[in-house]
C-alpha cells in the first residue's frame, strides 16, 4: 500500500473539536517519529529518528496546500503521520503559506526536539503550538513514549520551557494519561509541577480513545479525568473524546463501515478517509486489516490506487 500513502500531503478539512475544520498537512512519511508511544493510534513507529530533513519537497507540499485552500479551513495544522518537527523546512513552509492565506496555522508536536534552537525558531511563525508532556520523569516517559535513545527527559522539558519563553502565540500543553501507568494522583501532581514551570496558556488532558499501538495502553475513565483536571488546576480542561471510544467492537464496527463503503464502489484512500470522516492514517489501518483478511484488494487505475471488495464480498 505504500504508493497509496502519499497520494496527498494534505488531508481534510477534518472536523476537530479543538481546531474547528482543520486542514492537516503531513510533513514526514508514515510513522516517522522520534517517539514510539504505546498509545499511538497510527500503530508502532517504523522509522524512529531524530534526523531533521526535507522529507518531502517543500514545493510539492505547498502546491498541495494551495490546492486545498478553497475548502476554507479554520486551521492549517502541521501534524499527521509522525512528528512534524522532523521536517527541516517548517519555517519556509509557514512563511509561504502566510503569503497564500490568512488562515491560522497550528502545529501538533510531541515536543521532543524543542531543545534544538533551530526547531524552536522554525515554529515561531505559527499561531498555535500543541506540544505533549505525558509523564513526570525519565522512567515513565521511556515507558509511555518510548523515545529515541538520543533524547533525555530533562532536555525535552527544557525545550518545552524554552519554546514558551520565545513563542508569542497560543501554547496548549497536551497531557495524555493512561490507566494503570500515569493516571495516579502522584504522577499527575508531578506533571502539574512541571506544567506550572512551562506556563502554557491551557493544559489539555487526554487519554487513549482510539485503538492504540499496544493493547495495554488503556483509557482513563471520564470521572477520573475530571478529577485529575481538578488536581492540575484552572488551566486544565479534559479534551478526551469519550464519544469516540465506543463499545469494545469499535474497531470492528468501523472496519465493517469501510467494507460496506467498498462494496458499493471502489474508493481511493482519500475517499475512504473522507467517507468516514477520519484521518487517512486511520483509514489505512482498516484497509490494511481488510487486505490481510482478503476481503479487500487494491488496483492501480489512472495512476491512483483504488480499493474494492473482493468478488465474494461485493454487494
Ligand atoms: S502519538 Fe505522536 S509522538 Fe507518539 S508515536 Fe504516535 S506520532 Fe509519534
Amino acid at each position: 500500500m505504500s504508493d497509496a500513502k502519499h497520494t496527498s500531503y494534505v488531508y481534510g478539512p477534518v472536523p476537530s473539536r479543538r481546531l474547528g475544520r482543520s486542514l492537516g498537512v503531513d510533513l514526514v512519511p508514515f510513522k516517522t517519529c522520534s517517539y514510539d508511544c504505546i498509545y499511538c493510534q497510527l500503530g508502532r513507529t517504523t522509522n524512529k529518528t531524530v534526523e531533521c530533513r526535507e522529507w518531502f519537497p517543500l514545493d510539492d507540499v505547498l502546491r498541495d496546500v494551495a490546492a486545498h485552500l478553497d475548502s476554507k479551513p479554520d486551521f492549517i495544522t502541521l501534524s499527521g503521520s509522525g512528528e512534524p518537527t522532523l521536517y527541516s523546512r517548517i519555517r519556509q513552509l509557514v512563511s509561504r503559506i502566510r503569503d497564500m492565506t490568512d488562515t491560522s496555522i497550528a502545529i501538533i508536536t510531541n515536543g521532543s526536539l524543542l531543545w534544538k534552537e533551530s526547531v524552536r525558531e522554525s515554529l515561531l511563525g505559527v499561531d498555535l503550538v500543541v506540544p505533549s508532556l505525558d509523564a513526570a520523569g525519565e522512567e515513565t516517559w521511556r515507558r509511555v513514549n518510548r523515545p529515541h535513545n538520543a533524547l533525555s527527559f530533562d532536555t525535552m522539558v527544557e525545550g518545552l520551557e524554552g519554546l514558551r519563553r520565545e513563542f508569542k502565540g497560543d501554547y496548549w500543553l497536551e497531557v495524555l494519561l493512561l490507566e494503570g501507568i500515569t493516571a495516579t494522583d502522584d504522577e499527575v501532581r508531578r506533571i502539574a509541577e512541571i506544567a506550572a514551570r512551562i506556563n502554557p496558556d491551557k493544559i489539555h488532558l487526554n487519554t487513549s480513545m482510539r485503538p492504540p499501538a499496544e493493547s495495554f495502553a488503556r483509557p482513563v475513565s471520564r470521572a477520573d479525568m475530571e478529577r485529575f483536571a481538578g488536581i492540575i488546576g484552572e488551566k486544565a480542561v479534559v479534551v478526551a473524546d469519550f464519544e469516540a471510544q465506543g463499545p469494545e467492537g469499535d474497531f470492528s464496527a468501523r472496519k465493517a463501515d469501510v467494507l460496506a463503503l467498498l462494496q458499493r464502489r471502489p474508493c481511493t484512500l482519500k475517499d475512504v478517509a473522507a467517507g468516514l470522516g477520519v484521518h487517512h492514517n486511520e483509514a489505512i489501518k482498516y484497509l490494511d486489516e481488510l487486505s490481510r483478511e482478503g476481503t479487500v484488494e487494491s488496483r492501480l487505475r489512472d495512476g491512483k490506487t483504488y480499493y474494492e471488495a473482493t468478488e465474494g464480498d461485493r454487494e
